[in-house]
């Protein structure tokens, strides 16, 4: 995988970790501003956030970064989420919808 793209996706463990910082911002902004337009444009959920998504990573295929690179990256970076997901759901209970 480009080292770009290995810096991007993966933590180096320090304090300014600029994935954890970029996941931050996600969270904090991206997201719920994500959310709120696909309201109030009345589009269903998620549209937003999966075109959104694709367009980003247009952008770095225009950048000339290997495509084969970004799809092993979205990969990892799923995997993770989906652990974080599932380590939640054990801390916090039953998952939402399930009862
Ligand atoms: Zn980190």
């Amino acid at each position: 995988m480009d080292d770009q793209i290995k810096k991007l996706s993966q933590h180096d463990m320090s304090d300014d970790c600029p994935v954890c910082r970029a996941q931050d911002v996600v969270a904090m902004a991206l997201i719920p501003a994500t959310a709120a337009w696909e309201m109030a444009n009345e589009l269903p959920r998620f549209s937003l956030a999966l075109q959104g998504a694709a367009s980003l990573l247009g952008a770095m295929l225009e950048d000339g970064i290997d495509r084969g690179d970004i799809e092993k990256a979205i990969g990892d970076l799923l995997d993770d989420i989906e652990a974080e997901i599932k380590e939640d759901q054990v801390m916090g209970g039953p998952p939402q919808g399930s009862a």
